[in-house]
Order: C-alpha cells, then sequence, then structure tokens
C-alpha cells in the first residue's frame, strides 16, 4: 500500500497547481541534481512580435505576403507571430507542396515562389549562401530565401516569463541540484543573453529536436539525475528520457503534456522548486 505521506504530497501539490502522475516521483524529484529547461514557453511567454523587416533585392510588402502565406500553415508560435503581424485575409496568393521542417522552418510553392521560412539552418540545408552576419546579435530571426536565393529575414521577439528569474535563483538555492541547463533550437547568440541573465550554468542553442535528447544523454551518461522541463511537441521525446519530465500544462502541447511525469498546470517554471520542495517535505514524512 502507498504510505500516506505520498497522498499529502500529491495533495500539497496539487493546491500548487503541480499534477504528480504516480507518487513515486514524489521520490524521484528529491534525486534530482540537474534541472533541465527548453526555452521557448518554458522560460519565456512563447508569444512572438514581429520587430524588423531586413530584405535584399526584393519588395518588403512581397516578401511578408509570402511568408505570412507559407506560415499560415503552421502553428508554432513563429509561425502565429508573423500571421498576426501582416494582413493576409484578402491575399489571392496560395501556398501547395507545403512542408514543415521540425527543427528548421517552413517550405512552399506559392505561384511562381518556391519560398522557404525558417532559421538559418533551414537555407544551410538547401544550400543557399546567405551573410552569415545576420546570427550575430542576440535576436531571434526567421530568415527567407524565394527561388533558392537569399531574400532577408524578419526580425522577432520574445518575452521572459514573470518568474523565470525567480525560477533559477531558487534552484541554485537547493543544494542537491549541481547544474541548471538549457537547451533550445533558437540562435546560440539569443540564448546566451538569457543565460547570462538569469544565471543559468549551461545554455545550447542551435540545435535540432534529436540533438536535445543526445544533450540530454550525455548528462544522463556522466551518472546524473535529470529533471526536463519543456512545453512543445517537440520536447516530447526529451520528456521521455529524463528521469523526471516535466511539461508545462496550460499553454503546452498535448504531447508534452501526455508524455509527462508532471504537469505544471500554471506554466510558471518557479514551480519546478516548489515540486522539488514538496518532494522533500513528503520524505520527510514518509522516512
Ligand atoms: P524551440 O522551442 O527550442 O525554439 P523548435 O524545434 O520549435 O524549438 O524550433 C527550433 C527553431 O526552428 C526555431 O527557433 C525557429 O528558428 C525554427 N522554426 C521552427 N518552426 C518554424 C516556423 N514555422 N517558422 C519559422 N521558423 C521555424
Ligand atoms: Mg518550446
Amino acid at each position: 500500500s502507498i504510505p500516506l505521506g505520498y497522498f499529502g504530497g500529491i495533495g500539497a501539490a496539487s493546491q500548487n497547481g503541480i499534477l504528480f502522475k504516480g507518487s513515486n516521483y514524489l521520490d524521484l524529484i528529491t534525486k534530482v541534481d540537474t534541472v533541465v529547461m527548453d526555452k521557448t514557453g518554458t522560460l519565456t511567454k512563447g508569444v512572438f512580435e514581429v520587430q524588423e523587416i531586413v530584405t535584399s533585392n526584393i519588395d518588403k510588402n512581397l516578401l511578408l505576403e509570402l511568408v505570412a502565406v507559407l506560415e499560415s500553415n503552421s502553428t508554432h508560435p513563429i509561425a502565429q507571430a508573423i500571421v498576426n503581424y501582416v494582413k493576409i485575409d484578402n491575399s489571392k496568393l496560395k501556398a501547395t507542396a507545403i512542408e514543415e521542417i521540425s527543427g528548421y522552418g517552413m517550405k512552399g510553392q506559392i505561384g511562381e515562389y518556391e519560398v522557404l521560412a525558417g532559421n538559418s539552418k533551414l537555407l544551410q540545408k538547401f544550400k543557399i549562401p546567405f551573410d552569415e552576419t545576420i546570427n550575430s546579435n542576440d535576436k531571434t530571426i526567421v530568415v527567407v530565401a524565394i527561388n533558392q536565393q537569399y531574400a532577408g529575414y524578419i526580425t522577432i521577439s520574445d518575452t521572459l516569463k514573470e518568474d523565470a528569474q525567480k525560477a533559477i535563483t531558487n534552484l541554485h538555492k537547493i543544494p542537491k541540484i549541481i547544474e541548471v541547463v538549457m537547451l533550445s533550437g533558437d540562435k546560440q547568440a539569443v540564448v546566451d543573453t538569457i543565460a547570462n541573465k538569469l544565471g543559468i550554468d549551461k545554455a545550447i542553442g542551435d540545435l535540432l529536436p534529436e540533438d536535445k535528447i543526445s544533450e540530454v544523454e550525455k548528462l544522463k551518461a556522466m551518472g546524473r539525475t535529470i529533471a526536463f522541463i519543456g512545453d512543445g511537441i517537440n520536447d516530447a521525446p526529451v520528456i521521455t528520457i529524463a528521469d523526471v519530465g516535466m511539461a508545462m500544462g496550460g499553454l503546452g502541447s498535448d504531447a508534452a503534456i501526455e508524455t509527462a511525469d508532471v504537469v505544471i498546470q500554471t506554466d510558471q517554471p518557479s514551480k519546478i522548486v516548489t515540486a522539488i520542495q514538496i518532494g522533500n517535505a513528503t520524505n520527510k514524512i514518509i522516512w
């Protein structure tokens, strides 16, 4: 039978908006020494806004219309930002041969134009040359290629969640935690700026979904006990392999929530700390 302490722990967690899917995780979470986090939608709000449009040899409005028509076929938060910014309700353009390339971006045919919109890795994948200096600043960008030629980029910005700083600061106060890591598909310069600001120990950007898995595997091979927290469809495999897989339950994708051991229903990253504290308190009652 389950010790009474576990019922108390699960109840206390639930009152704090934290769903433990099994009492064993109340125990396992107290052994976590490495917390690995996704950036977009976990530490940041995941709500992007268009800031700036930079074009090369193409009309700015045409570039925007082409990209928005293509992105209207994606549910990625970056795509939503572009579709919200560019009014395409009256657009006569239609995309065909649409491909969503996970971790890279979108590809499609719009009339006479073959359009690519995504990160710079997408252009590299299609062997399209571009000026590498567009990656030097700490702004998230959507790079565009039209008919296999670099055509410009759109700068977008996201904002940190209100409690992101509290989450990292308080994780560092837990004696058992030796490292807080951030893994992201975004540019390294963006990731570095956020990591420095929040005091994250290690931050790796430019990662494909499968790269996030191998980073967690590497930490596991070092003997670490890992909690991973993410929100996206892409995060589900990483949530599965972590010792304690955690998902953001409010805005998080169904796949992430289903595979998670622990769901943070309030979307606040600081609840990771609360979950560990409840685990510690529960175990004190039992032993
Ligand atoms: P993350 O949540 O770490 O950003 P994703 O795998 O969702 O991870 O995305 C990785 C990167 O791929 C994004 O930062 C973006 O550069 C690019 N990307 C993915 N989907 C799109 C899209 N629909 N439009 C533009 N860029 C995209
Ligand atoms: Mg994400």
